[in-house]
């Protein structure tokens, strides 16, 4: 059946369209993904389908009310949260409290048959949301949006593209930025040539297409050059450099090897007479 994501929030229509395009349409309609939206307000007792109220302790806007939360998810057949085995199906509350959301927590919730997603909206959910109901909290990143469902929309494209069978070629996935710590694992146990992984923790190394000329900026030499090793070769550093100009933190966790290690050195030598920047522009390498 595939996996399947239950959206719960207040704007279902905030989602028109969204999920009909591309990879997304390709894996509903091929039966990998199913994506099913549930209105907040359907799960409210009272005529004026209320979903929200003051704060106890006074201050600022509105705080989403559990109950409505607790029907929707007791609505959807999710086992109740002591009960719930989460390696299959698992209920997250979007919210920039939550722990970040990264390659690797759409890696884990790919294995999932069920997620359920809660959307927040105002000030955010009464807390007793996360205690009761869902299973974690997750956030998209560092900064604050006025509802969840666009956090929620990128939880599920990030990990459907993560689905067997979604991609045209599963191997994409992995040798991407923040690619594939299972490939990286049978690469390392036959000591294959690691120097020349597309991704490693790394983040992805540039890209080009045609023409080979673009006002005034030729593409790269190495890669018409059709020696493949020297590519490869081409490729690892400028992800290590990539990595090193935007996301030097990525660097630690990497998989490096010793070559990797002395290039970044070179690296960082070259920032240090030219200051930080440099080194992204700096092409002989
Ligand atoms: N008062 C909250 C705080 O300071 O953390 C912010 C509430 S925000 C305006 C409303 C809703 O947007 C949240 O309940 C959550 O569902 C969603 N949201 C906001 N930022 C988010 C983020 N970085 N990641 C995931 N969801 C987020």
């Amino acid at each position: 059946m595939g996996l399947r994501f239950d959206i719960v929030t207040i704007f279902p229509g905030l989602f028109a369209g969204m999920f009909d395009y591309g990879v997304v349409k390709r894996a509903r309609d091929g039966g990998l993904l199913s994506i099913a939206l549930h209105d907040l307000r359907t799960f409210t007792g009272d005529r004026h389908r209320t979903v929200d109220d003051r704060p106890f302790g006074g201050g600022e806007g509105m705080v989403l009310k559990p109950e409505p939360l607790a029907a929707a998810v007791e609505h959807l057949g999710v086992a109740r949260k002591p009960d719930r085995n989460t390696a299959s199906e698992t209920v997250i509350l979007l919210s920039a409290q939550g722990k970040k959301f990264s390659q690797q927590t759409a890696r884990s919730l790919a294995q999932c048959e069920r997620v359920v997603l809660l959307c927040g909206r105002y000030e955010g959910v009464d807390e007793r949301v996360t205690e009761l109901i869902a299973d974690r909290e997750l956030s998209i990143g560092d900064y604050v949006l006025s509802g969840g469902e666009l956090a929620a929309a990128i939880v599920i494209d990030a990990t459907m593209r993560l689905l067997p069978g979604v991609l045209g070629n599963d191997a994409s996935s992995e040798y991407e930025s923040f690619g594939a710590s299972d490939a990286l694992l049978a690469a390392r146990a036959t000591d294959e040539l690691r120097s020349t992984h597309g991704a490693g923790g790394l983040l992805d190394y540039p890209h080009y297409t045609r023409p080979a000329a673009f006002r005034g900026l030729a593409v790269p030499q190495v890669l018409s050059s059709g020696n493949h090793d020297q590519i490869r070769r081409w490729r690892r550093k400028q992800a290590l450099k990539k990595t090193f100009a935007n996301r030097p933190d990525l660097l630690a966790s990497a998989d490096l090897t010793a070559d990797d290690r002395k290039f970044l050195q070179t690296l960082k030598e070259q920032n240090l007479e030219t200051g930080p920047g440099d080194a992204q522009s700096e092409d002989s390498v």
